[in-house]
């Protein structure tokens, strides 16, 4: 996969292709990634690339012909990519937009700074727009990190084991299970003893339990999204009964209590 971001700011990225996965990932030449100045396609003096927005009103707009130009640039060079400008008003990012978004050759992403960009790139120039979250960024830098580190770990290899990213939260449509390290004890919390029971099946079981009651308790909203399998459904169903079982047994124990009272 080939990454070039267009940015006014392009050292904002070094310290990004020179750490951890996405290091690795350009190293073993899963990836290519380049920061790409928008500025060295202007052709005034001051190599200006805002300017006032017709109508009035405050703040700049980024000026469409430098835009223009490091898009084509940036189209010489990774003939294939789709052109994805950086938006709040954009589609929002999700685990399976990451997904969709490795399977592709090679991505362009354009950072907005300022008001934004001329409607006229957005119109012309762009094949996706895609927002991080439903606020307001200075800039589209750091959301381009965001969704290049995202799709970066779903490209075979670069995780080193594949199936750390197959079990992901979102991946699978569920939170993932809860994860225990070394000490098996800790400030008097033992690990769960199915996890060192080497019972490869229980620990699945107890994996997918696990997983479940905490997308239950912390994002419901993603359970009424997915397709429920027969056990799956049934997990849920005994968690159900185990609730209404210490429910049934509060009311009877708190009658007696009260009657013991009277
Ligand atoms: N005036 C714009 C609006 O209200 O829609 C916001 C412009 S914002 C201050 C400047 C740039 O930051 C945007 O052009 C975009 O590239 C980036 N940006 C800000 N928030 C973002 C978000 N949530 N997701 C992606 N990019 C964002």
């Amino acid at each position: 996969m080939d990454f070039a971001v267009l940015t006014i700011f392009p050292e904002m990225f070094i310290p990004f292709w020179e750490n951890g996965i996405i290091k690795r990932a350009i190293e073993r030449k899963y990836i290519s990634a380049s920061a790409i100045n928008i500025r060295d396609f202007t052709s005034d003096r001051h190599h200006s690339t805002d300017d006032r927005p017709y109508g009035g009103g405050s703040g700049m707009v980024m000026k469409p012909e430098p835009l223009y130009e490091a898009v084509l640039a940036a189209r010489e060079k990774i003939p294939d990519a789709k052109t994805i400008l950086m938006t709040p008003q954009g589609r929002p990012f999700k685990q399976n937009t990451a997904h969709a978004l490795s399977k592709e050759r090679g991505l362009i992403f354009l950072c907005g700074r300022y008001e934004g960009v001329d409607e006229r790139i957005c119109q012309n120039c762009i094949d996706y727009e895609i927002s991080i979250g439903d606020y307001v960024l200075t800039g589209g830098e750091l959301a381009v990190m965001v969704i290049i580190d995202a799709i970066t770990r779903l490209i075979p290899g670069t995780l080193g084991g594949q199936d750390s990213a197959e079990k992901d939260s979102f991946s699978t449509g569920f939170l993932e299970h809860a994860h225990y390290t070394r000490p098996r004890v800790f400030k008097d919390e033992a690990v769960p003893d199915v996890l060192l029971s080497g019972n490869h099946k229980e620990i699945e079981k107890w994996r997918l339990e696990t997983s479940l009651i905490r997308t239950f308790l912390k994002r419901p909203d993603l359970l009424k999204n997915r397709c429920l399998s027969q056990s799956e459904k049934q997990i849920l169903k005994n968690w159900c009964s185990e609730i209404e079982n210490i429910i049934q047994t509060q009311s009877v124990s708190c009658f007696d209590t009260l009657s013991g009272c009277q």
